[in-house]
């Protein structure tokens, strides 16, 4: 039989059904879009069975998923057969959602598609059917949206990374292949090389930092790179141009191997620590400490240094020859031993109370020498601070033994000399005062013995003073203790001051009652000093002013004059044994003992003195005693 086929209209329905993509043919009724005939393939990507389907609209026939945004793409379907009708031509939607309802439940299961929906047209041209046929592209495009998501994330990680390599407190470099590439190299490793990243991004590494070139890093790299194996780099000192300058940084370093992500060595990631500032301050501190032992074993004393706590922790040669011990032997708290017992109590406790109050520690005490015998020294030491912590204390020990000895000489020519002269100096007093009675006092002679019974008093006064110095450091000073009131002794001490002496007014500006113990003798001498002194040191003023007030638990007592004033500087001096100022010292008469007599007055008072006083323009005296404690 020759020829053509003749196909029915049945044989187009069977080929139709047959057709393995997915057919629906539309009437071109909108908005309705009737469904004039469903094939098998698309009853079965739909779950839907023929009766459902066919003469409903399409839209009702698969209503979108209320739950669901993505159902929006109705909107584009209707376009979609808008655009077939007016173009006459078959128009394809791409990967869009429409999900179907799952039968017999109010479920809708995701669906995506991708449809062509293709016009049939009339003899005439114009379009008569739609053919809608949608392809289910749910599982590829599902494939293609998790891949997309993986990839972000591994977008993301290697952000992250990149991030936590950048921000990372240590320098971190990694540079690839053979050539070591610069990949990357975060802030601090910029640092440490001296050049921004972005200068050096993409070249070899021996290329872009030339002063390491040759120095065996290569060998180190490849042999990471090779083996995999880690290398460790400690304390090394390298050079980089940085600023224009070759300097040595001193790094801690470790190469690791960089893999990629199938477990291969690409490259080699370096991490350093630039540790150069600590190496520097070591090796100042080192210098400075030798610089320190150098000056300490040069000196002709005994040098030590002791921890904040104020535990010994270096002594000098000088030091263990004297003791005839080694350091071992000596620091720590093995010192003591060698201190005479009767000075270690005192040494001790002014060693705790310097330590408390971080200030001058200073002591006098006699140190076995390594045969026995006992010398006295005098320690002094300060602490070394930091913002007012105390890091260190450096003290000195001076052997004061011949000084002592001039001393204690001098103390006994005075204890001896101040008692003979006490002798004829009272018979002489004695004769002069039997003069005075026999003659005038108006006529010549009268006038000599008078004088004479004048000067006779002050020769009185320096050699009870001298007296009083031998007595204290013999520590035989004796006193007398009674209930006595301030005020009658403030009165009466400035009268007996005021009576002889015509050139000032000694005025007394307030003088409250404050009864207190003590030895009343000894506290006037103290109060006719510091006046007689007023009067003395201001010899072109008129007035001195006397002040007594109740502070607290005291009586404070003070002395104003309106003299020559003294320099800062000597102002705690005045009260040592012999002291005068300078300046004084030609002009005015007197041998330095009265504020030293005072001042042990007074601390065996348990009382406290002080000065204030600016040069030219005066000074100010002060004594404070308790009210209620006992002395001595
Ligand atoms: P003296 O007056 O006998 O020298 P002091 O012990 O009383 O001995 O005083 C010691 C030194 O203190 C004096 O030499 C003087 O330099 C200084 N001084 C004491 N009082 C005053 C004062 N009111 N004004 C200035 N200097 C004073």
């Amino acid at each position: 039989m020759s020829g053509i086929i003749k196909l029915t209209a049945e044989d187009y329905h069977s080929v139709f059904n047959k057709s393995e993509t997915t057919k629906l043919l539309l009437a071109v009724d909108a908005p309705s879009y009737t469904i004039l005939d469903v094939n098998c393939a698309y009853l079965n990507a739909t779950n839907s069975t023929r009766e459902t389907l066919v003469g409903n609209s399409v839209f009702g026939a698969f209503p979108a998923n209320p739950t669901d945004e993505e159902s929006k793409n109705i909107e584009r379907t209707i376009y979609s057969f808008e655009e077939a009708i007016r173009t006459k031509k078959a128009h394809t939607m791409f990967n869009y959602r429409y999900d179907i309802p799952v039968r017999g439940t109010s479920e809708f299961e995701e669906r995506y598609w991708t449809t062509t929906n293709t016009p049939v047209l009339d003899e005439s041209g114009n379009v008569k059917f739609l053919i809608h046929s949608p392809t289910n592209v749910t599982e590829i495009f599902k494939l293609a949206e998790r891949e997309k998501q993986a990839m972000e994330a591994l977008i993301t990680q290697r952000k992250q990374l990149y991030s936590i390599f950048m921000q990372a407190p240590v320098g971190i470099g990694i540079f690839l292949g053979a050539d070591y590439i610069i990949d990357l190299v975060n802030p601090p490793m910029e640092k440490i090389y001296g050049c921004l990243f972005t200068e050096i991004k993409g070249m070899p590494v021996f290329d872009a930092l030339p002063s390491v070139r040759g120095l065996g890093f290569k060998e180190l790299l490849d042999n990471v790179r090779l083996t995999g194996n880690p290398y460790y780099g400690n304390c090394v000192s390298i050079p980089f141009v940085r600023n224009g300058i070759l300097e040595n940084v001193y790094v801690d370093f470790v190469y690791e191997p960089f893999r990629n992500d199938d477990g291969f060595v690409v490259g080699v990631i370096a991490v350093a620590t630039d540790i150069t500032e600590k190496i520097e301050g070591q090796l100042k501190q080192e210098a400075s400490e030798a610089q320190f032992k150098f000056m300490a074993e040069s000196m002709p004393q005994q040098v030590w240094t002791a921890d904040a706590n104020g535990g010994l922790d270096y002594v000098n040669e000088r030091t263990q020859s004297y003791f005839g011990k080694n350091a071992a032997a000596i620091i720590g708290a093995g010192w003591q031993e060698f201190i005479h017992p009767d000075d270690l109590q005192g040494c001790l406790s002014k060693w705790v109370k310097a330590l408390e109050t971080k200030e001058l520690y200073q002591v006098e005490f006699r140190l076995r020498r390594h045969d026995g015998q006992y010398r006295w020294y005098l320690a002094r030491a300060l602490p070394f601070k930091i913002d007012d912590t105390v890091v260190k204390w450096l003290g000195t020990n001076t052997d004061i033994e011949e000084h002592k000895k001039l001393e204690q000489q001098k103390d006994e020519f005075i204890s001896i000399a101040s008692h003979e002269l006490k002798t004829p100096l009272t018979s002489l007093k004695a004769y002069l005062q039997l003069m005075e009675r026999g003659v005038n006092n108006t006529d010549f002679n009268g006038k000599f013995v008078s004088n004479s019974l004048q000067q006779l008093k002050r020769l009185e006064k320096l050699i009870a003073d001298l007296l009083d110095v031998s007595k204290i450091s013999a520590g035989k000073m004796t006193y007398n203790i009674g209930r006595f009131d301030m005020k009658d002794l403030v009165d009466e001490v400035t009268q007996s001051v005021q009576l002889s002496n015509n050139t000032h007014q000694l005025k007394i500006r307030s003088n409250p009652t404050a009864v207190l113990d003590g030895d009343r003798y000894r506290l006037e001498q103290v109060l006719t000093n510091f006046l007689n002194n007023a009067i003395k040191y201001s010899p072109g003023a008129r007035e001195v002013i006397i002040h007594s007030a109740i502070q607290d638990d005291d009586v404070v007592v003070s002395v104003r004059d309106f003299g020559i004033g003294i320099e800062k500087d000597n102002l705690a001096k005045l009260f040592e044994r012999f002291y005068r100022v300078d300046n004084t010292a030609m002009k005015y008469e007197g041998l330095g003992l009265g504020l030293y007599v005072s001042a042990e007055i007074l601390t065996r008072h348990n009382g406290s003195f002080w000065i204030e006083s600016e040069l030219g323009k005066g000074s100010t005296f002060y004594f404070k005693l308790p009210l209620n404690a006992g002395i001595i």
